[in-house]
């Protein structure tokens, strides 16, 4: 059998009018994710309105239309493919959710592409305080998307000048590095949504610029490390007392595999047991593996012990225990919207995975400016759109991982009331403690602060 292609996921974000809607319509056409008669009924009609260059945005915007009228409900997400991977484009632009979806981990995405606009004052506006070139920027960072692929876009409308790229670029560059990117690994592609200009092809254009096309740039991304190679984490949803069965614990396996007979710990729980028998829409299973939906009977354990947002573990890797007084953990937080000041001592609710547990601020490490600068050590408070590296507690003993080993248990959201379209999110982050091996870099003096969870992992500040 033809080995699968490894799988990334995309999202595109930046500044609204930056031509990410045009730039991802071509670029569609381009690698022959759309076909020529679909582009050419759309050209008719944009020429019919005499708005030919908005035939590339309408790929995405009729799909979306489509999908809000629930004609197309498996084209949901956009794929394409280049030789090494294949793509889903998980969040198209104008979608009002991303920042949502990003955050609650309905989609999570392993990259992203940002689009800047060369025009001047386009430019200017993405990157002003509460620019989205800005704001996407750092929440993707705090989010832990931390492969990104940069279009300087709509060169098209600066003659292609070579300068006015420079300059842009290395703004960019001090930008991303002061969030924390790589840079050096980031490409600056100058670009044309519009024209084509190094989306698929290298342009003519463009003879000064020697680094890759987006398709290639694409094409030498990491892909993810497959969730099924990690140890088993399955959080709890729901958890049945059925008559002559006993206790069947359900929920989504999100990492690892989970074996019928397998010796299994339910953690903070702290107890052993075997899942005797695994089942799936009421097949019997072998075997259950991320992604799938599930229903283990155990044996030993009372249906009462067990609780939503409690997860399973292999007893030789057991889930991480954190909170009252076993662990706390540091993130970079991004406050998105609060009505107050938020000082050490709040106690919201935060969500993560199937776990909800009021999380005490213990300490606010320190604060950063729209720049990802360092802007203050322990301020006093935080508040809205500040981003800050704060130390969490939760009130309960609560199983919460690092997000580089398991993203889906490693972000949470604490949100804050209800806003016209949902959910109103405070803040979103990730936990983040990393190896003895990986931290100890950050600057600032809080370096070798121990956080007290991650024993297996020596717990330094990654930051
Ligand atoms: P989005 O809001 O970022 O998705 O931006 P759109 O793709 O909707 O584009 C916004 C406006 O910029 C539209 O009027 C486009 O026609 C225009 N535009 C998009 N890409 C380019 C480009 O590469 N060059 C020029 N000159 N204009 C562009």
């Amino acid at each position: 059998m033809a080995r699968k292609k490894p799988h990334i996921n995309l999202v595109i974000i930046g500044h609204v009018d930056h031509g990410k809607s045009t730039m991802v319509g071509h670029f569609l056409y381009l690698v022959g994710a759309v076909d020529e008669r679909t582009l050419k009924k759309y050209e008719e009609e944009a020429k019919a309105l005499g708005r030919e260059s908005w035939k590339y945005a309408w790929v995405l915007d009729k799909l979306t239309e489509e999908r809000k009228r629930g004609l197309t409900i498996d084209l949901g997400y956009y794929k394409f493919e280049t030789s090494k991977y294949m793509f889903t484009i998980i969040d198209a632009p104008g979608h009002r959710d991303f920042i949502k979806n990003m955050i609650t981990g309905t989609s999570q995405a392993d990259a992203a592409i940002l689009v800047v606009s060369a025009k001047r004052n386009e430019f200017e506006a993405g990157y002003a305080l509460g620019g989205q070139t800005r704001e996407h920027a750092i929440l993707a960072k705090t989010l832990g998307i931390d492969q990104l692929v940069v279009c300087i876009n709509k060169m098209d409308a600066i003659n292609y000048d070579k300068a006015a790229y420079e300059e842009i670029r290395d703004e960019l560059k001090r930008f991303l590095a002061g969030i924390g990117y790589k840079v050096d690994k980031i490409p600056f592609i100058p670009t044309s949504g519009l024209y084509g200009d190094n989306l698929k092809e290298k342009s003519k254009n463009t003879p000064w610029y020697d680094g890759p096309t987006l398709f290639e740039a694409l094409d030498s991304l990491e892909p993810p490390k497959p969730l099924v190679d990690k140890p088993l984490r399955l959080p709890v949803q729901k958890v049945l007392k059925i008559k002559g069965v006993g206790t069947v614990i359900t929920g989504r396996v999100e990492t690892g595999v989970v074996k019928k007979g397998q010796e299994i710990i339910i953690e903070p729980l702290g107890k052993k047991t075997i899942a005797q028998s695994i089942e799936m829409h009421h097949e019997p299973l072998e075997e259950a593996i991320p992604g799938d939906n599930v229903g283990i009977n155990v044996k030993g354990i009372a249906a009462e012990e067990v609780k939503r947002g409690d997860v399973v573990g292999p007893v030789d890797n057991p889930p991480s225990v954190i909170g009252a007084g076993k662990g706390t953990f540091v993130a970079r937080v991004v406050v998105l919207w609060h009505p107050t000041r938020i000082y050490p001592g709040y106690t919201p609710v935060m969500h993560a995975h199937t776990l909800q547990v009021a999380t005490t601020f213990k300490n606010i490490l320190a604060k950063y400016g729209p720049k990802g600068e360092l802007v203050e050590e322990k301020p006093e408070y935080i508040q809205k759109g500040d981003s800050a590296d704060v130390e969490f507690e939760p009130i309960k003993p609560s199983v919460m991982e690092v997000y580089s080993e398991f993203p889906p248990l490693g972000r949470f959201a604490i949100p804050y009331g209800a806003a016209e379209n949902g959910m109103m999110w405070l803040l979103g982050g990730e936990k983040r403690y990393g190896s003895a091996r990986s931290g100890g870099s950050r600057k600032g003096g809080q370096e070798g602060l121990r956080v007290l969870a991650g024993t297996r992992s020596g717990a330094l500040l990654t930051f």
